[in-house]
């Protein structure tokens, strides 16, 4: 089986896994149209999945080519034992998407995009493909430098996504789990108790908790967040969001140009 049929297993067996699970123990059981809500965010999902290929893997892949012939990048330097380079590369995988997704959080330009991701109101595994095309290219791009500089292989970006994307669709799950769990769980990866402030109407705690597998990130570069300000926990962007805005595809793809709401948090 190639790398990419994997993945592509790996993300439908724990997504339907979830779904399943949604339903029978919810968080918020507040919920509704829970399969309406998923078909939304998986149209917008397979739509970016489509352009990425179109768009960015070819792109990606003669970077890497190029990175190779020459052996340039850090990891082609080193000449590293297998194993050792694939630990490398997932940490410095890992490490990129902390600081790109803190960037999407402070540069307006890219909080525009982002918000897409954020204003969900009913947040669950469905909502781990809900990005606007805008993010996704940008996101793309972004791996071009990565590449140079560590000289990583396509492959160790399929691997990445093989561990992460599990990891992501779990921490936006509407799932209950036992607390104690969640608790255990977090000393090593992004559970859903940690990505669910990151949620959060409110700006302190939206503004924390940034890591995408490995909750690391966020102890040592001081975002990390585990109580809950207080009691009146609500997920989303606010009312400054309508309905509109965050319940049909048209009104998602057009919000990042819409001049209403661009204010970063
Ligand atoms: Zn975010
Ligand atoms: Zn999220």
């Amino acid at each position: 089986m190639t790398l990419e049929a994997i993945k592509f297993f790996s993300v439908i067996g724990m997504f339907s896994l979830l779904f399943i699970g949604e339903q029978l123990f919810p968080y918020f059981s507040t919920h509704r149209q829970p399969f309406i809500h998923a078909l939304r965010n998986i149209a917008l999902g397979l739509f970016n999945s489509l352009v990425s290929l179109i768009l960015l893997f070819t792109l990606l892949k003669g970077v890497e080519h190029w990175a190779d012939i020459r052996q340039f990048g850090l990891l082609n330097q080193l000449q590293l034992n297998a194993a050792i380079s694939l630990i490398l590369a997932l940490l410095s995988i890992d490490l990129w998407q902390y600081l790109w997704h803190r960037m999407n959080h402070r540069l307006p330009m890219l909080w525009r995009f982002h918000q897409v991701h954020h204003c969900d109101t009913e947040m669950d595994a469905s909502t781990a493909v809900r990005f606007h095309i805008g993010e996704i290219l940008l996101s793309g791009l972004t791996k071009i430098p990565l590449i140079l500089i560590f000289g990583l292989s396509i492959e160790h970006l399929i691997i990445y996504e093989i561990i992460a994307l599990p990891v992501i669709l779990f921490h936006h799950s509407n799932l209950r789990i036992p607390a104690s769990l969640d608790h255990l769980l977090r000393y090593f990866i992004v559970t859903p108790h940690l990505h669910r402030l990151h949620h959060s109407e409110q700006a302190e705690e939206t503004n924390s908790n940034y890591s995408s597998l490995f909750s690391v990130w966020d102890r040592l570069l001081l975002s990390f967040q585990s109580q809950a300000l207080d009691d009146h926990f609500k997920l989303g962007l606010g009312k400054a969001y309508s309905q509109s805005d965050h319940s049909s595809l048209g009104g998602l793809f057009s919000l990042p140009f819409s001049n209403k709401y661009h204010t970063i948090n």
